[in-house]
């Protein structure tokens, strides 16, 4: 049998639409599917709820794999010695894999390169992560676009001259037969039992049926008067655990949104793409304001009060529930996360960086850009961001986006009393990012 070439799959878990797979499938060799379940990415922020996700996920890609004819390896361990290990035992003369843009990602990816160059293997890295690749997204005049208007536009641009729909291509008779892995539980792979899960199976079948039904079923037409309609679980497409794994295309879904006429959805897939562009040209992004101005902000708000907002205990009803649903299903709606992280940041005066690391472990979703980015933009600190001045009121939005309260009565229904007075809190805050500001003005 001739030998495979073998794709590492990263976060790109499906068959659907992959750059590497066809980058695999022109070298005309059988393929060969790996994931390495490597105890690095508990210190990449995968928290339980994730990695309960990738687990789902990759037990339904061994399904899809063994129905065409092939399997899936998974090991645990290090990457890099896996990598090297099963290149070896398959006698793979090539590796493909989807680039994983994340900067620690980028580390394990040359010491991949190194290892298995030292074994006579290539190893082929492709660009899939967004619908066009970065270098491409430029302002008319040239230059890296500091605003989402901006880099949206020149994506449309790009799309225009050089269309990327997602491949279609045939995978029976294509894959290298492998004995079926055994894939260890969620609770295997922490040591103790997870009461954490998320609210969607993960996995690319239920992705790719949860675009069409959700699709099929109306709510996409009705995206752009409904999204931020808190209490209904349907309003949004509930697709952004399978985005950030790749269960999942980009282009898939961007091609869904487009065919059906749906240009708010298709822009909300494009603020995932622009986050990603952020990362790429601020790969400190977690880490630094973008507006290094705002690293001077003293922060100084109470470990007391972190603790009374990550178990939903401030006493606002929608940062409440917003975060007791992210501690028992690892989700919550976008305009929830951000009277959340507003609420943190504004309210509490609590350093957007904690709240950053909170999300990312809890989040099913948590992906270093989206949130980072996210962060900042609620921060005010970012290149596209929210003004520092523009302070959400957790009262009038929960009064607005749960009018019935039927969200904050499933999530916090007891009330707890107020940890603070949003209007003093309001203006300490307003009075802080003044004061950075006026000092940078004239530092005399
Ligand atoms: C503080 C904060 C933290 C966030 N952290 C994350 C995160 O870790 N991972 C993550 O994927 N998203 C994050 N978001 C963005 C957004 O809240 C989620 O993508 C969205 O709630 C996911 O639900 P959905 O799939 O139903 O979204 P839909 O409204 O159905 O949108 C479709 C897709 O578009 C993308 N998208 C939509 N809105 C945004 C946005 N504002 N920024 C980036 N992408 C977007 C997502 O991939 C989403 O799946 C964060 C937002 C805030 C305010």
């Amino acid at each position: 049998m001739a030998s495979p070439v073998l794709i590492w799959l990263r976060r790109d878990l499906r068959l659907d639409d992959s750059h590497a797979i066809v980058a695999a499938l022109e070298t005309g060799a059988p393929l060969a599917f790996l994931y390495v379940l490597d105890p690095a990415m508990k210190g990449r922020g995968v928290g339980h709820a994730q990695l309960g996700f990738i687990v789902e996920g990759l037990e339904d890609l061994q399904t899809r794999l063994a129905e065409r004819g092939g399997g899936l390896i998974v090991r645990r361990g290090d990457t890099v010695q896996h990598l090297v290990d099963v290149a070896r035992e398959l006698g793979a003369q090539r590796v493909c894999a989807n680039r994983d843009e994340e900067p620690a990602a980028g580390v394990v990816e040359r010491a991949a390169e190194d290892a298995l160059r030292g074994i006579g293997v290539e190893l082929l890295v492709v660009d899939d992560e967004v619908n066009v690749p970065h270098e491409l997204v430029l302002t008319k005049e040239g230059n890296p676009c500091r605003t989402y208007s901006a880099y949206a536009r020149g994506v449309r641009r790009v799309l225009e001259e050089l269309p990327a729909p997602p491949h279609d291509y045939d995978l029976k008779g294509r894959l290298h037969p492998t004995p079926v892995p055994e894939i260890p539980s969620v609770e295997t792979l922490v040591g103790r039992p997870v009461s954490l899960r998320s609210d969607v199976p993960g996995g690319e079948t239920h992705a790719l049926a949860r675009l069409r039904a959700w699709r099929d079923d109306g709510y996409l037409a009705r995206y752009a008067d409904d999204r931020d309609l808190v209490a209904e679980p349907d309003a949004t497409s509930r697709l952004s655990g399978y985005l950030r794994q790749g269960m999942l295309s980009p282009r898939r879904a961007l091609h869904v949104a487009d065919r059906a006429g749906a240009p708010k959805y298709a822009s909300e897939l494009l603020w995932r793409d622009w986050f990603k562009y952020v990362l790429h040209h601020h790969p400190d992004l977690a880490e630094h304001c973008i507006d290094p101005r705002y690293d001077h902000i003293e922060w100084i708000g109470t470990d007391e009060h972190f603790e009374a907002w990550t178990r939903g205990e401030t006493g606002f009803g929608m940062v409440d529930a917003a975060m007791r649903q992210l501690l028992e299903t690892g989700s919550i709606a976008n305009r929830a996360r951000m009277v959340a992280a507003s609420f943190l940041v504004k309210d509490l005066h609590i350093d957007w960086r904690r709240g950053e690391q909170w999300f990312r472990r809890h989040l099913t979703d948590g992906d270093l850009a989206s949130n980072a980015g996210s962060w900042q933009w609620v921060a005010g600190t970012g290149l596209d961001a929210a003004p520092y001045f523009r302070v959400f009121n957790p009262d009038l939005q929960e009064k607005k986006f749960d009018p019935t309260g039927a969200y904050v009565n499933h999530w916090a229904p007891d009330r707890p009393l107020r940890i603070v007075d949003h209007g003093r809190e309001r203006d300490i805050t307003l009075a802080a990012y003044k004061a950075v500001n006026a000092e940078l003005a004239d530092p005399s």
